[in-house]
């Protein structure tokens, strides 16, 4: 439920909303940042546990390599450069989940810096304007455990704690406040999202808390230099609440200030359901960590020639990879934008179109036939019962002429309710092919030219663009039926004849 606006576009347009967020993605190690415990997702509460992620005395951390390099990697897809030495932090602060009383982060030198991430500036990305928010950092930290309130017998009076989670590294991505509306703070996320998908550092998976965001949000007069004060929402769970919730706080701000009252700086909680956010009753908010060097850690060390490993393992990267595409395949800027959603489809893409007829009209196809459809029925592209290799051949019948477009249809229709991918209902179906029966078409072109002799006197004018209209005609006289071909040479034989 999202509140109805209370503020009027008057005033919404009076002030300037100053957006920065904090991201942070759970690197996909089998084990944790500073042990060999099991980073596992869904084990019983507490069984991943040992001497080091609990925080008994003596224990000591070691470091773990793969989260390192893993987290090098993101660094470089961001832009980012990394510092060769970077430095281990204790960050003080008492809640339950977290049992050594501090967390290992980075504070004041941390693994990567000034990094950047382009934006499309407009819904459709075909307008190719881009807008660049800077990323100030990225480090690395351990996560803490997690509170359950539900789920066991005296859940209401009591909150149990689970500690597997504690110690699995996390890379956090801050960024500039360079966002100026909800719309860039939601295209940011999707990016940042996507690219780190292309990694694979990280699954992302939001439901299970591999991704999590903070958002930093003030609003100022239009024109005013200096920023306003700002709150935050911490831990959105999906990035429509994040736009929703920085939506609320933008008129929330706008509110106060037009009364007269002062914004308070503080942590803020979003709840979907209300659309509303509510401020956090926690001390967090004096944020007096007490950071000094972690006592227990060298420090990190990536010289160049580590640097150079990781990096040369570093796969090609959306925005690049779709530029390339579209100057290889002659595929439109949306066509690209849908095609490399994810590293999969783009793979799977690219393979089909090194074979198809016209990569162009696969990546029609996919666009117009089969997201449509997948989308009707909930499913992603992973689940689609037509594969990369089934658009290929339906794209190569339809290119040959050996089907209509409005039997293509029809045939995706059956693969679809019968979960059988494009060749198999093909064959079930007999290999159906439109008629190259030119006699019925002949008499169709030869009432419309009768029926139409403007056109006509025009087309022999000179004007050979006329064809489309008498093409349009035939097509929908025939119910899209004919094969599009065809008409075109039975139209100009007959307006060339005489
Ligand atoms: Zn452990």
């Amino acid at each position: 439920m999202v509140p109805t606006v209370a503020v009027s576009e008057d005033l919404l347009a009076k002030y300037e909303p100053v957006i920065g967020l904090e991201v942070h993605v759970q690197l996909l190690t089998a084990s944790k940042i500073f042990c060999s415990c099991s980073t596992r997702f869904g084990d019983p509460p507490n069984t991943n546990v040992c001497p080091v992620c609990l925080g008994l005395p003596g224990a000591l951390p070691v470091l773990n390599r793969k989260a390192v390099e893993f987290a090098v990697l993101a660094a470089m897809a961001l832009e980012c450069s990394i510092n060769e030495v970077s430095i281990f932090a204790r960050k003080n602060y008492f809640y339950p989940d977290l049992p050594k009383g501090y967390q290992i982060s980075q504070y004041d030198k941390p693994l990567a810096e000034f990094g950047f991430i382009k934006i499309d500036l407009n819904e459709s990305q075909t307008s190719g304007k881009q807008k660049r928010i800077g990323i100030t950092r990225l480090h690395l930290e351990e996560d803490a455990g997690k509170s359950l309130h539900e789920g066991f017998a005296d859940a209401a009076s009591k909150t149990a704690i689970d500690l597997n989670r504690t110690g699995v590294p996390l890379a956090e991505i801050v960024s500039e406040p360079d966002m100026r509306s909800p719309e860039e703070a939601y295209e940011y996320l999707t990016r940042l999202k996507e690219i780190i998908l292309y990694t694979g550092v990280s699954d992302c998976n939001m439901e299970e808390g591999s991704l999590r965001c903070d958002a930093n949000i003030s609003v100022r007069l239009r024109g005013q230099k200096e920023f306003g004060t700002k709150t935050e929402v911490k831990n959105v769970n999906s990035f429509r609440f994040v736009k929703q919730a920085l939506e609320y706080e933008i008129e929330r701000h706008i509110e106060i200030l037009e009364s007269g009252g002062k914004i308070t700086q503080e942590s803020r909680l979003y709840n979907a359901h209300e659309g509303k956010t509510h401020g956090m009753r926690s001390k967090e908010q004096a944020h007096d960590y007490r950071y000094f060097p972690e006592p227990d850690l060298l420090p990190l060390v990536v010289d160049k020639k580590w640097q150079a490993i990781i990096r040369a393992s570093l796969p090609e990267l959306p925005e690049a990879r779709r530029q390339r595409m579209m100057k290889e395949y002659g595929i439109t800027a949306g066509d690209a934008h849908t095609l490399t959603l994810t590293r999969a489809m783009a793979d799977q893409f690219e393979s089909a179109a090194r074979t198809a007829r016209n990569p162009r009209r696969v990546a029609n196809l996919v666009q117009s036939e089969l997201l449509g459809r997948l989308k009707a029925q909930g499913l992603e592209l992973e689940q689609s019962p037509i594969s990369m290799a089934g658009v290929t051949a339906s794209a190569d019948l339809v290119e040959s002429g050996a089907i209509s477009g409005k039997m293509l249809k029809d045939l995706y229709d059956l693969c679809f309710e019968r979960k059988r991918d494009f060749l198999a209902v093909y064959e079930e179906q007999g290999r159906p092919e439109q008629s190259r029966d030119t006699s019925a078409l002949e008499k169709l072109a030869d009432e419309l030219i009768a029926a139409n002799p403007k056109q006509v006197e025009q087309y022999r004018a000179g004007k050979k663009t006329m064809i489309a209209f008498f093409v349009g005609q035939v097509m929908k006289a025939s119910k899209g039926q004919a094969n599009p071909q065809l008409v075109n040479e039975v139209l100009t034989k007959r307006l060339e004849g005489d």
